[in-house]
């Protein structure tokens, strides 16, 4: 089902707040009472940390459960209400408030729980629906339990959605509005139980399986091929994650991944390289196991073979859906991303709703985005490659102007 994000306004996880001063009174003839102050409701504090740490969080199964009371609420009924009309209007306002709490836990721990045969954690925030089992995260100075990991990769995750709707000048009204569930394990059996029930394939290989498009889910678990800290687990995530945010923009009708591959595997690469530097996944069967094509500089490998007249040719790279794509190709794909980016970043997402939508020949779509012939993009291509690229040592994120921004 289509859900839209839930709007800002919604997402405290206290859900109502007190009622201002004066805003409740019983009625005419019934007795004042003091323990409320006439509001019918009472404080239930939470601690300054705990709420620190659920901070953008809608829903989170640790805090609903450690608040069998309120379930995370910050107020109660006033139980011993001498105002017996006002006693009533909370009663009925705080059954209604828990309800969807108690539905939203019910529905994780039925839905996902069941699913791994295991009790793992469950948060949800405006883009994202994260069930999590990696028991702890070496962080900085610190060994992070699952619960303090799991929000840090809400709060990871919807920064990259806030970064990459950035990059392209879009707002949620932009998307399909789908939210995205991951379930990140650190077992691969979990994974693998977790795989066929929410992405519809088996994780036999790999380290995730993902379905894209009106329903979003990511299954993945941390591959030791792959995964060895934390910083490689969400340089991961981030070109994951990216597939799935890219594939979701209004309008959507059909997967980037079988006739764009270089734009699909470009825009993941585009935000590992922008946040992380080189680049250390790929979705692919067919050309294995990840591996730098020339060396892991991707800037100078593109730059050295355009000087030397040996880079491939864009049409060649062009309508190879993901697996088919080389360990050359997708340093080339990297590139063509990363210019057209430079070029116009506001551009890509017309030319991303033309390639999920109708579907056009990729110069169609060039030309209808980008007003560029596939001519007039390999010139414009080339010269840039010439100018802003570098056979420096390449360290960590990259940053760079947009064109015209000096
Ligand atoms: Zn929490
Ligand atoms: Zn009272
Ligand atoms: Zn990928």
């Amino acid at each position: 089902m289509l859900r839209r994000p839930r709007a800002s306004a919604g997402l405290s996880l206290l859900g109502a707040v007190l009622c201002a001063p004066g805003a409740a009174a019983g009625q005419q003839g019934e007795p004042l009472c003091g323990d409320c102050q006439g509001t019918g409701r009472l404080k239930h504090e939470h601690a300054a940390a705990e709420l620190a740490l659920e901070e953008g969080a809608i829903f989170c199964s640790v805090f609903l459960e450690s608040d069998p009371e309120a379930l995370g609420l910050d107020w109660v009924p006033c139980a011993k209400c001498r105002t017996p009309s006002l006693k009533a209007a909370a009663e009925s306002e705080f059954a209604a408030a828990l309800a969807p709490r108690r539905a939203w836990l019910e529905e994780r721990r039925k839905t996902v729980d069941e699913a791994v045969m295991k009790k793992v954690d469950h948060v949800e925030t405006a883009h994202f629906v994260i069930a999590f089992d990696i028991p702890k995260i070496a962080f900085g100075k610190r060994v992070l339990s699952r619960h303090e990991g799991m929000h840090l990769y809400a709060r990871r995750m919807e920064e990259l959605h806030r970064q990459i709707l950035d990059l392209h000048g879009m707002t949620d009204a932009d998307t399909n509005g789908v939210k995205h569930h991951l379930y990140l394990f650190e077992s691969q059996k979990t994974a693998q139980l977790a795989a066929p029930r929410f992405a519809n394939r088996p994780l036999s290989a790999g380290t995730k399986v993902s379905l894209l498009g009106i329903e979003s889910h990511l299954v993945s678990w941390d591959d030791p091929s792959v995964i060895t800290c934390d910083e490689e687990r969400h340089q991961f995530l981030t070109h994951a994650v990216s597939h799935h945010v890219h594939d979701a923009v209004a309008g959507r009708q059909h997967w980037l991944f079988q006739r764009y591959g270089w734009v699909y595997e470009g825009l993941a690469h585009y935000m590992e390289v922008k946040n992380f530097g080189s680049p250390v996944t790929w979705c692919t069967a067919e050309a294995g196991e990840f591996a730098h094509w020339q060396s892991r500089n991707w800037e100078a490998n593109v730059k050295r073979a355009v000087a030397a007249g040996e880079e491939p040719a864009f049409q060649d790279i062009l309508g190879k859906d993901v697996g088919s794509l080389s360990a050359m190709d997708h340093q080339f794909a990297w590139s063509y991303i990363d210019y057209l980016l430079w070029l116009d970043p506001k551009k890509m997402l017309p030319m991303l709703q033309l390639m999920t939508g109708p579907q056009p020949a990729d110069r169609d779509c060039l030309q209808q985005a980008y007003g560029l012939t596939v001519g007039q993009f390999v010139e414009g291509w080339r010269e840039y490659v010439r100018e802003e690229y570098t056979l420096k040592p390449w360290q960590g994120p990259m940053t760079r102007s947009r064109k015209g921004k000096g």
